[in-house]
């Protein structure tokens, strides 16, 4: 790879070359892989990219694969980014965008580190990938290997909602269901991986997932010709979302895309925010319960802490928890008002920008994208929950007038 100069671990400095296998730094510490900035100078332009299909491997010269990788089969990247004004002005931003990643292959944002997995796993020669999740890097996984021929073995925790489940299921995956946290899911993946030599795609453990998801602000920058906004919100979990979004801004601002960089801005769940904790007391992270509905980022020991934790410092971020509730009502507001459905932990971005706003964090001079992890549909149990319940009337014309004025509706 002429564009990656090698691995380096964040921990203790040690350097790595950059082989398609790469783990964990001998010393327990996450690797980063880093790039020949100049190299990709003289090798990208904004002209050149504006040619280029639209999908995630359009910024090849900025990803880890080598030059004669073919791009994965399925349509990774490249989701809708919506200004909405009529949000914006109900919660009193300057400026707002949304970023619908729920609209990936998968439905989710994982399927930008799966693609890559897929993409390293062929280039090493592997033709098993395992990995455990919560659940969406399972579907996610599962789906662009299957598509890409390889087998996948996949651990997820017992709690993991049907809708992922059922994908897991369809694309072929063998599941193991895991009866304990997604700790105990991960420790046994782990096991398993040691013993049989699969291809690794666990959060953190493998250097290149995270370049897969930085290409959400690769993406982000490019649809907004390259004029960033003050502040940019996500949810956060394992913290490899967050890290690599902050490494894509890093990218452009080194090879003089972008000239700003904007702040994080670090959602998690009340009952579930180890994370956000150590940025607000400053201390080092420490475990917590999984205690939130938001299961994608119900994530009690975070696999990527380290990189996580520098991403929101370096960037003068902000962290925000938000309950279970405001989740679900940020689910309501985004549906209601730009028609975009997340899951819960695909809306916790919102929900954070949206406290914000209310805390007078974020006011009228501000420019925010917020990006939508995951799709609604793979969790329907808890918004229906959320929502309540529907009109049910036989197919009767005066049982709907009747119906119509008991809730008081005035049709227009
Ligand atoms: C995984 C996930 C996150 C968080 O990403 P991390 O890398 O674990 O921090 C957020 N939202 C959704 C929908 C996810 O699947
Ligand atoms: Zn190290």
């Amino acid at each position: 790879m002429k564009n990656v100069k090698y691995a380096k671990c964040v921990k203790c400095g040690k350097i790595y070359e950059a082989t398609p296998n790469l783990t964990n730094c001998e010393c327990g510490g996450i690797l980063d892989i880093v790039y020949d900035y100049d190299y990709i100078k003289a090798n990208l332009t904004k002209e050149k990219l504006a040619a280029r299909p639209h999908d995630m491997w359009r910024y090849r010269e900025l990803l880890p694969i080598e030059e004669t990788t073919e791009p994965t089969p399925l349509r990774v990247g490249w989701s809708p980014l919506y200004e909405e004004p009529r949000l914006a002005e109900k919660l009193g931003l300057k400026q707002l965008w949304v970023k619908d990643d729920g609209q990936n292959p998968t439905a989710s944002l994982k399927d930008r580190a799966s693609a890559m997995a897929v993409a390293k796993a062929r280039e090493a020669g592997a033709k098993v990938i395992a990995c455990s999740s919560t659940g969406n890097a399972a579907s996610s996984l599962a789906g662009n290997a299957a598509a890409a021929g390889l087998k996948t073995y996949i651990f997820v925790p017992s709690r993991a909602p049907k809708g992922k489940v059922a994908q897991l299921m369809t694309f072929g995956a063998t599941v193991i269901s895991v009866q304990g946290s997604y700790e105990d899911t991960f420790e046994l993946s782990k096991k398993a991986i040691e013993k049989w030599g699969w291809y690794n795609r666990n959060a953190a453990i493998n250097p290149y997932l995270s370049e897969g998801k930085k290409t959400v602000s690769l993406e982000i920058a490019e649809q907004l010709q390259w004029k960033m906004p003050d502040y940019l919100a996500i949810s956060v979990g394992d913290g490899c979302t967050i890290a690599g979004t902050w490494k894509g801004l890093k990218d452009l601002y080194a090879i003089g895309f972008i000239d700003k960089l904007p702040r994080l801005i670090s959602c998690q769940a009340e009952g579930c925010c180890p994370l956000n904790r150590a940025i607000a007391e400053n201390k080092d992270w420490h475990p917590m319960e999984e205690n939130t509905l938001a299961d994608s980022i119900a994530v009690g020991v975070p696999r990527n802490a380290d990189k996580a934790l520098m991403a929101i410092r370096e960037s003068n971020g902000i962290v925000v928890n938000v309950s279970d509730a405001e989740i679900m009502a940020a689910q309501k507001l985004l549906g209601m008002t730009c028609g975009v459905f997340g899951e819960p932990a695909g809306v916790t971005g919102t929900a954070g920008v949206k406290k914000l706003c209310e805390q007078g964090v974020l006011g009228k001079n501000d420019t925010v994208v917020s990006v939508v992890t995951g799709n609604g549909l793979k969790d329907v149990a808890n918004a229906i929950k959320a929502c309540g319940e529907p009109i049910t009337i036989p197919s009767d014309m005066d049982l709907l007038l009747k119906a119509f004025a008991d809730k008081g509706i005035v049709v227009e």
